[in-house]
């Protein structure tokens, strides 16, 4: 097989790549490891930025989103049994985001790219990226027990944190920022309509908790517990129970409960592979970074660093200049840090370290008095939740 180019994973980063690709005229053959429906049921992010909506539109993906996501004009921190709602639109000139599950975004695409697209082959999984720093690297895969091999111009490494892209990369000239935090969240997916039609981030004494929805109908949200919980411990009236302490309020507010459906705990890390890019192979998303979730930032990343490959080799196309694909890595990673920036912010903002002092408890109140009463402080948490400008 070849191609021009070929790409591994087909989750939100590979997919959206392959239709981008595709819209420029430029070939190229998805390799998916797992079958389609574990790809279209995976439970991952919710929050699209303003930008990602832009391009899933621009590319013809956002039909579905435009008629059953729902646009979000803030959000609100709880603190002290106290309620603050960040405007969005009103701090960042008109923007705003889209809750519009992973799930969904990767099943419109997987539907185009069947329908009008190139191929796009699940339960074919990369085992090696060889000669990436030749004019012609190759892929070699697994598919229906025999082995294969597609030769391309480019590879992009689409495969997700565990994936085996990076590992082409030699050693000495790669670097690794890295940071694992004691606590992850316990997520649920509930049969109840969300109880606030906004996502509502609480911090408090016993942990943070999000409140955040994938439909009118099915709430999705969050308990911070310690790192390695087995989501097994807990008991769903348990769940509930500690929802509904750490979102008190000194008003009426309450939480309404209803059947849970799903139950996991994510480990929060954030993690940085640098550099994103060597010879004709190059990273994109998760297999080149990962953010704690809670900024809402892992699948909006993903989308800049494929809009951003797939504009320089459009460029390249158009004028044979290599120079937009050569500053690939450089120009992605700005954004990369940014987000990486933002999402720590918001992590230490909002959880408690098992082991944090008084002194620290009382700097969160002081960072979260300082947004519900600075414009500036505000503006800043709202252009960065809105998200940062691609390329
Ligand atoms: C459990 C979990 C919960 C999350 N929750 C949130 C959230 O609430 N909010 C948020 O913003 N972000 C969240 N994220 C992050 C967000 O979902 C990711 O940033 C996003 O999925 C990145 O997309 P991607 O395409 O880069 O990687 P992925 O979605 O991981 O896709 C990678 C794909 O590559 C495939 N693959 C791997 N290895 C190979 C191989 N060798 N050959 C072929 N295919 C391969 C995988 O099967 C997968 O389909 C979460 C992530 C996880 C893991």
């Amino acid at each position: 097989m070849r191609t021009t180019v070929g790409i591994i994973g087909a989750g939100p980063a590979g997919l959206l790549l392959a239709r981008l690709l595709h819209n420029a005229g430029i070939d190229s053959v998805v390799l998916e490891s797992r079958d389609r429906a574990y790809v279209e049921q995976r439970q991952r992010a919710g929050i699209l930025e303003q930008g990602t909506v832009d391009v899933l539109r621009a590319a013809g993906a956002g039909e579905r989103m435009d008629r059953e996501g729902l646009r979000h004009d803030g959000i609100e921190l709880r603190y002290d049994r106290k309620r603050h709602r960040v405007d969005f639109p009103a701090l960042t000139g008109g923007r705003s985001v889209t809750v519009y599950a992973q799930t969904e975004v990767c099943k419109d695409l997987i539907a185009l790219q069947l329908k009008e697209g190139g191929p796009l082959l699940f339960e074919a999984e990369a085992l090696a990226v060889e000669g990436a720093d030749t004019d012609s690297p190759r892929i070699r895969f697994r598919h229906e027990g025999r082995e294969d091999v597609l030769d391309c111009d480019y590879v992009v490494g689409c495969d997700g944190s565990w994936g085996v892209a990076r590992k082409a990369i030699p050693s000495e000239l790669v670097r690794v920022f890295e940071r694992t935090y004691p606590f992850g969240w316990l997520g649920i997916l509930a049969d109840v309509p969300p109880s606030h039609d906004e996502l509502v981030y609480a911090r408090h004494d016993r942990g943070f908790a999000l409140l955040s929805m994938r439909s009118p109908s099915v709430s999705r949200l969050y308990l911070q517990v310690p790192e390695g919980t087995d989501a097994a411990e807990w008991g769903d009236e348990e769940i509930w129970d500690e929802l509904e302490r750490r979102f008190e309020t000194d008003d009426d507010w309450t939480l309404e409960r209803g059947p849970i459906t799903q139950k996991s705990v994510t480990p929060m890390r954030s993690y940085v592979h640098e550099p994103m890019r060597h010879g004709r192979l190059f990273l994109a998303g998760d297999a080149a970074h990962i953010v704690p979730p809670t900024g809402a930032k892992g699948l909006n990343l993903a989308v800049g660093d494929v809009v951003t490959f797939a504009g320089a080799l459009t460029y390249q196309k158009e004028t044979g200049s290599a120079e937009l694909l050569d500053a690939y890595s450089e120009t992605c990673l700005r954004r990369v840090w940014q987000a990486e920036r933002f999402s720590y912010d918001m992590t230490t903002l909002l959880h408690r370290a098992p082991d944090a002092t008084p002194f620290e408890d009382r700097l969160q109140i002081a960072r979260l008095e300082r947004l519900a009463s600075s414009e500036a402080a505000e503006t800043d948490l709202a252009e960065g939740y809105t998200g940062f400008p691609f390329g």
